[in-house]
């Protein structure tokens, strides 16, 4: 392992003047990314700043009604929370489906949206690869590419982002706050968080060196919203491809929705026309199926990943009839899972 230097900071002021400019430095928050790349040398930064103790891992109603989740909110303290199971069981629902719990004991707000790809060949330093090294290559073009993106990729960089929870959030039209190295903070609206990888695959987001997230907040939202997962087993293991579906319904019609894909790209892919083709109609198994096959009419399958277009739409149906009402909602296993109007059942026997 690469040596670096190891500094812990008590609060935000003190994170930012110890990442100074962030050239080859990083945050730690649980470290259940951060380290594991450090161990197998895909990351080599000089310095670490470890935020674990900054005070920001509050989870607060504002008085505008958004649900304001600190950056180092643990994981499972987020999905357990009760305005989360009763407002966002969508969002309750995607963190749940993801690692396990001792992980998500660990994992912060920050940390899953910062984690990296699970591209097999980004982690294997022996393999030329875009994102880890710029201009070496990309192994997983010709290589074995059952896992990547189907969408939004680039000949630099195929790979997928690898998050349940942003998904939820992209639906959810999160906002990300951030504090600049320098003072001053911004905001940044999460479907303009995670990049595509076009000519820069190295750069998996909108943050710029140094910038501490330290929020994430969600704006009020009534409606009903519902991830679901596919994977190759039942626990442990990242998705094949998911489906996050934000849905207002008005009596038996629906008012507004809003559709993500996970695992399909190198960003939550936002169905960008789901909403206009939803908005004002009944739910429809007919109408599910032509909005499915509409978001992946520009995919592009490799030699192994031609089976995500079949499954993601198929998933998205699903995803669109368990929240409308269509089908009772179901964990992937017929576990009962999340209900629209909140409360979140079986999540060891589906996580
Ligand atoms: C075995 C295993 C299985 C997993 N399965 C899943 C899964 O199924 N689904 C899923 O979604 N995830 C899964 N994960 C990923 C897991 O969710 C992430 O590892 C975790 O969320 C990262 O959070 P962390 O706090 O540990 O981040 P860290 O490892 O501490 O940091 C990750 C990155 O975020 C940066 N960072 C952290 N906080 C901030 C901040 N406030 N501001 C700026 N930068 C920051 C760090 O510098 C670093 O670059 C799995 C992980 C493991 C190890
Ligand atoms: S898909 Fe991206 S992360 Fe994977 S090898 Fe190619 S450049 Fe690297």
């Amino acid at each position: 392992m690469h040596p670096f230097r190891y500094d812990r900071a008590l609060t935000v002021q003190e994170a930012l003047q110890s990442i100074r400019n962030g050239k080859n430095t990083a945050f730690l928050a649980g470290g259940t990314s951060q380290i594991d790349l450090m161990k197998e040398d895909v990351h080599r930064p000089d310095a670490l700043v470890d935020i674990k103790r900054v005070p920001l891992a509050g989870i607060l109603l504002l008085p505008d009604g958004v649900l304001r989740l600190g950056a180092n909110a643990s994981n499972n303290d987020v999905a357990y929370h009760p305005l989360v199971q009763k407002q966002y069981p969508g969002l309750a629902e995607a963190i749940l489906a993801g690692a396990s719990p001792q992980i998500r004991n660990m994992a912060s707000m920050g940390g899953n949206l910062l984690q990296r790809t699970r591209c097999p060949y980004f982690r294997d330093t022996a393999m030329a690869c875009n994102k880890r090294e710029p201009g070496t290559g990309c192994s997983a073009l010709e290589g074995i590419n059952r896992v990547h993106a189907v969408l939004g990729a680039s000949e630099k960089c195929i790979a997928t982002h690898p998050s349940d929870m942003c998904v939820a959030l992209a639906v959810l039209d999160a906002l990300v706050q951030v504090q600049k190295p320098g003072g001053g903070r911004r905001t940044i609206r999460f479907r303009d968080f995670h990049r595509l990888p076009g000519n820069e695959p190295q750069k998996d987001s909108a943050l710029e060196p140094g910038e501490l997230i330290t929020s994430v907040d969600l704006p009020a939202f009534a409606g009903r919203s519902h991830y679901l997962k596919v994977r190759e087993r039942a626990s442990y293991a990242f998705a094949l491809v998911s489906v996050a579906v934000a849905l207002e319904m008005e009596g038996d019609t629906i008012k507004t929705a809003r559709v993500a894909l996970g695992s399909v790209a190198h960003k939550p892919w936002l169905v960008e026309d789901a909403g206009k083709r939803l908005q004002g109609k009944k739910p429809d198994v007919a109408l599910f199926r032509a909005v499915a096959d509409d978001a992946f009419k520009d995919a592009k399958p490799l030699e192994h990943n031609g089976y995500k277009i079949p499954l993601g739409k198929n998933t998205l149906v699903r995803a669109l009839m368990e929240t409308s009402g269509l089908m009772p909602l179901q964990g992937p296993a017929g576990t009962a899972f999340a209900s629209s109007a909140g409360g979140v059942a079986g999540d060891e026997a589906v996580a």
